[in-house]
């Protein structure tokens, strides 16, 4: 059965990994509000219920199998163009039994129209090989046990383990770690200090629905290059343009 997702994200005390030149720059020069008071972490969290309440995963599957795999696929990647490549991977190996023993050059013509297909294609039947050799074929519903298995890290096992598990957990994906650094909720650049950060202020039983709120909203208003500002109602973001 699966347990509670209650162990945080190591963060190694010495060498952190090194931000790249424009993270780095971005948090050298700005500071947009942290730490956010709590009076202004609870107007975050209206606006993002009140404009995203029906987000949720963009993601097609039926089990903890295909969201794994959806989810490993999904790096670099648009979710509908991961829908329309597991619609045909799992047609052809609807579980992990099937996929543990695929030819790698099948799978690979299933995902080929996502990014780094041949190395995603690989990712897919190792950790299915996995599943099979470890987990009797299931997928596991711990953090601890997802991150051993490959192409598997906290994202992807957080994903999983919200989705199919119900167990919180805070998925740090490109838009969530952007829009948390530009609203103030955390001042780091790494995965896993933002987790922290995140942890620390957002109430657990909101971390599911956070992530896929934030993620929405990095989709229609808080945009990487261009966010459109100003039909965005937060009005306490510093980082507005
Ligand atoms: S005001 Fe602009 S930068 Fe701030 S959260 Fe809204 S869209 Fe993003």
């Amino acid at each position: 059965m699966a347990q509670d997702n209650l162990a945080p994200p190591k963060v190694k005390a010495k060498a952190p990994k090194k931000a790249s030149a424009k993270e780095a720059s971005a948090e050298q020069t700005k500071d947009l509000g942290w730490p956010r008071s709590k009076k202004e972490i609870a107007e975050i969290l209206s606006f993002l219920r009140s404009a995203y309440p029906k987000a949720r995963c963009g993601l097609d599957f039926r089990d903890g199998f295909e969201l794994l795999m959806a989810t490993i696929l999904s790096a670099q990647c648009q979710d509908k163009t991961v829908n329309l490549a597991t619609a045909k991977l799992f047609k052809r190996f609807p579980d992990a039994r099937s996929l543990a023993k695929a030819d790698l050059a099948e799978v690979e013509d299933c995902v080929k129209i996502c990014g780094f297909f041949r190395q995603k294609a690989k990712s897919l039947v190792d950790c299915a090989q996995n599943l099979v050799a470890r987990f009797g074929g299931k997928t596991p519903g711990t953090l601890e046990e997802l991150v051993t298995l490959r192409g598997v890290g906290r994202k992807t096992a957080n994903v999983v383990l919200g989705n199919v598990f119900g167990i919180p957990g805070l998925t740090v994906d490109t838009h969530v770690k952007r829009i948390s650094f530009r609203l103030g909720l955390t001042k780091n650049v790494e995965p896993e200090r933002i987790e922290l950060d995140l942890m620390d202020q957002i109430p657990k039983d909101l971390w599911i629905d956070f992530s896929h709120q934030v993620i929405a909203h990095g989709r229609t208003l808080c945009q990487a290059r261009r966010p459109l500002c100003s039909q965005c109602q937060l009005t306490l973001c510093q980082a507005r343009t």
